[in-house]
């Protein structure tokens, strides 16, 4: 039989997290989905249970203004980060869309983050921000990069006495920024293919540029080469630049079929979003 733990504060999650291997749920929208069983039957875990969702010290979202960054609590419910003044704009928009309100008051970015799914709908904002994961465990504490974090489908560089502890997202200057998701229905739907992209332009030019899939490759996609060929250029060269933008954004990609969507389909979407955003800036 597994044991549930329900610590009564971080450093006692801390100690039984090192005591032996847990899976940890935070708001369980994910967790309880896969270890389902049959209906009407509890959830099956093959190991003990770590519950950290109520923990004070991991519940927080604040603007760091010495290092120009947004901190969030790994166990933040996405409903509070979307109601919170120092969110992101488009980070709010893409929470906006996430599940129903519902699972928005249960799910946390940390668990959006740890379950490393291709369509977690969070994950492209956090690329395009160079996002940091803060990893916490008895033996201190790691920072690292989410595009280094996540290492592919439901893989995530954590060890087994860490938990994520927070999120940094880097606050930069941006003109404006879009976000798209595709699914199967207006709301409450997981992703066939979904971008964002933002920039920053300085009298005619795109000073900063970043964009980046979800939902059509193992991880995020996002190309930094791409990106640097754009940059300090004028709009109306950018927009000349199309073809060739459209012809590398797809080598970006390697959509798969599975029972949302099929590779064709995801692979036409994401080329008319690409072509959508490089136009819009216009
Ligand atoms: C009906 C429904 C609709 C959904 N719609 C969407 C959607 O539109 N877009 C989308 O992206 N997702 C969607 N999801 C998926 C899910 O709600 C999100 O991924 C959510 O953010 C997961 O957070 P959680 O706190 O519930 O994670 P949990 O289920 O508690 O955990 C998920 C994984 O993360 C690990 N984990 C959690 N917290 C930590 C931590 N602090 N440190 C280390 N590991 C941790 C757990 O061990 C587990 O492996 C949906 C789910 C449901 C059931």
């Amino acid at each position: 039989m597994v044991r549930h733990i329900i610590p009564n504060n971080l450093n006692e999650a801390l100690n039984f997290l090192n005591e032996g291997p847990f899976h940890i749920m935070a708001g369980g929208t994910d967790l309880m989905i896969q270890k389902r069983s049959t209906a009407g039957t509890p959830p099956k875990f093959a190991k003990d249970v770590l519950y950290i969702a109520n923990l004070a010290e991991l519940n927080y979202i604040k603007k760091d203004e010495a290092h120009r960054c947004i901190r969030i609590g790994a166990a933040a419910k996405l409903e509070d980060i979307y109601n919170h003044v120092d969110t992101p704009a488009l980070l709010k928009d893409i929470i906006r869309e996430i599940g129903s309100p519902g699972i928005r008051h249960s799910a946390t970015l940390g668990g959006n983050i740890a379950n490393a799914s291709p369509a977690g709908d969070s994950l492209v904002a956090l690329y395009l921000f160079d996002a940091e994961i803060v990893l916490l465990s008895v033996d201190g504490e790691r920072i690292v990069p989410i595009k280094k974090f996540i290492t592919g489908v439901r893989r995530i560089d954590l060890r087994s006495n860490e938990l994520i502890k927070e999120i940094v997202i880097p606050i930069i200057p941006i003109t404006a920024y879009k976000w798209y998701k595709v699914g199967g229905r207006r709301a409450d739907s997981i992703s066939k293919v979904s971008f964002a992209g933002v920039y920053l332009s300085n009298f005619g030019l795109v000073a900063d540029i970043r964009f980046a899939f979800g939902s059509v490759s193992a991880t995020v996609a996002r190309s930094i080469e791409l990106e640097n060929s754009l940059k300090n250029r004028p709009i109306e060269q950018i927009i000349g630049d199309l073809p060739r933008i459209l012809e590398e954004a797809d080598k970006m990609i390697s959509p798969i079929d599975d029972q949302r969507s099929n590779k064709i389909y995801r692979r036409k979407v994401a080329g008319n979003i690409m072509e959508r955003f490089i136009k819009n800036i216009a």
